[in-house]
């Protein structure tokens, strides 16, 4: 009898020891819940996860994370051109000739990718595959423009028949031969809303899901202040061009500095102006914070095609869209009510 309670004594001490240890590992030195941290490399670019959470614990905590990687991965292998068997391949090597069944995730895409492209006026418009696959952005040796003449041709493709989609039969048609889908502009977007939703299913509501710089935070850090986001300054990346404090909002940039070549003196980048085939040439860089990241990723992109003065036209006609914009020659404007929404912008003036 005596031996058996002593068991029952050890065995508590050892579950209070083991719960005190794993709140204090759960707690920074300032006794405040730890946030909780996991990187992966996805869609191109390094995803940072960081998410606490006061009633759960830090196994729960990774388990969400892992959850929201993992439909993240869904989302690329789906939508990467790069990825061969993913359904926008599919999609693409089936142009001209047949329908392809694709996840709702792919129909719920190019349904937001529509409306910007309406938006912007075919600023943002994910038929550029067809010139954005003549363009090497990646290649180290003596990168070149492609051939004038191919990018003539390609263009007619991208301003041509539209893309049939149909979230009814759950089918994406591409009318015509050599068309192809490019979703390099909303993919990654849509992937952080993805990644966001599932953190909430979990339970978790203090969070930021970065991918490379473009994110959704939600909540608060855990001193109840809201998060510090650093936009960066497109000629020198390395610093920081203001910070912004923010909760609940998507902040997305599209800039000239990611994935670019110079050639004989000028800079190629990855953004291209759907009516030329070339890159867009009125911007440095466009933040876009929006309440969903796939809507911010596409407005970013399209904004940065249409320029400062058409681009803020843009965001200030938009509910729930605010901009930062930076000029081909670093003049830098704000939508107007960027300052109501964000009253912390700080290092920049309207
Ligand atoms: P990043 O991918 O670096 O975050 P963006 O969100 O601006 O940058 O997306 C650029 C990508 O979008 C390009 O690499 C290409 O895949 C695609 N793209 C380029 N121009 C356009 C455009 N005008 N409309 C839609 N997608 C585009
Ligand atoms: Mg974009």
């Amino acid at each position: 009898m005596r031996r058996v309670s002593w068991f029952w004594f050890l065995l508590l001490f050892a579950a209070i020891a083991a719960i005190v240890l794993v709140s204090l590992f759960y707690e920074n030195a300032a006794g405040e819940t730890a946030i909780i941290k996991v990187d992966n490399f996805l869609l191109g670019t390094l995803v940072d996860i960081k998410a606490w959470d006061q009633t759960l614990d830090e196994q729960a905590v990774r388990a969400a994370i892992q959850s929201a990687l993992d439909a993240m991965r869904r989302v690329e292998s789906e939508m990467s051109v790069n990825v061969k068997s993913s359904v926008v391949h599919r999609i693409n090597d089936s142009a001209g000739r047949s329908k392809v069944l694709a996840p709702r995730s792919v129909i719920s895409v190019l349904d937001s990718a529509a409306r910007v492209s309406e938006l912007s006026e075919g600023a943002f418009d994910v038929r550029i595959g067809a010139v954005s696959d003549l363009w090497d952005f990646a290649s180290l040796e003596n990168p070149a423009p492609p051939d004038p003449q191919a990018i003539a041709r390609e263009v007619r493709l991208v301003a041509g028949a539209s893309v049939e989609f149909s979230a009814t039969s759950g089918t994406v048609y591409l009318p015509t031969e050599g068309m192809r889908l490019d979703l390099g502009g909303i993919a990654k977007g849509y992937a952080i809303d993805v990644a966001s939703e599932a953190l909430r299913k979990a339970g978790i509501l203090n969070f930021i899901v970065d991918a490379g710089g473009d994110m959704f935070v939600s909540g608060t850090r855990p001193n109840g202040r809201k998060w510090r986001i650093g936009v960066r300054d497109p000629r020198r990346p390395g610093d920081l061009m203001c910070t912004l404090l923010t909760t609940d909002r998507a902040i997305v940039t599209s800039g000239d500095y990611e994935r670019f070549f110079i050639y004989e003196g000028r800079r190629y980048h990855h953004i291209l102006d759907p009516a030329t085939g070339y890159p867009a040439s009125e911007c440095q860089s466009v933040t876009v914070i929006a309440k969903e990241a796939t809507v911010a990723d596409a407005l970013a992109t399209a904004i940065f095609v249409m320029g400062p003065e058409r681009g803020l036209q843009l965001a200030d006609r938009l509910q729930d869209i605010e901009c930062l914009i930076v000029g081909a020659d670093g003049s830098r404007c704000l939508s107007s009510r960027l300052g109501h929404y964000l009253p912390s912008v700080m290092g920049l003036s309207p």
